[in-house]
């Protein structure tokens, strides 16, 4: 964990959030500023600062957040869907917990972001 991380703070349930799933590993919640009718981060629990810092037994990891990401697709009757993974301030991430967004829900075939 790592202090001043707002996500190490959801996973300790120091901060709320709408969280619609866990795992040992990971936690799966609502995005507090929605940019699709369903968007929802999945995180580590473990605090890895983003894809920069990834090493080799992080692995399974990463593999187990885009199952996540498959699986609550699925829950939530997604047909398609969006996952992104924001890397550095210049790849536009703003939270410094590795996380991979689930944007979907659209109406339209072409999503406008
Ligand atoms: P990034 O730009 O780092 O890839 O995305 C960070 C995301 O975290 C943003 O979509 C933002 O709305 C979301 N976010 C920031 N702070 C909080 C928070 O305290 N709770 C929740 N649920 N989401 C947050
Ligand atoms: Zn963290």
């Amino acid at each position: 964990m790592q202090a001043d991380c707002i996500f190490c703070d959801i996973v300790l349930g120091k901060r709320s959030a709408e969280v619609i799933k866990q795992t040992g590993g990971l936690v799966v919640f609502k995005d507090i500023k929605p940019k699709a009718p369903i968007h929802l981060l999945i995180i580590p629990k473990k605090h890895v600062k983003s894809i920069i810092e990834l090493v080799g037994e992080d692995r399974e990891l990463v593999s187990d957040m885009v199952y996540m990401a498959k699986d609550m697709a699925e829950e939530q009757g997604l047909q398609g869907y969006r996952l992104s993974i924001n890397v550095g301030r210049e790849g536009g991430q703003v939270v410094d917990h590795l996380h991979l967004h689930l944007l979907g829900g659209w109406n339209t075939s072409q999503p406008d972001l």
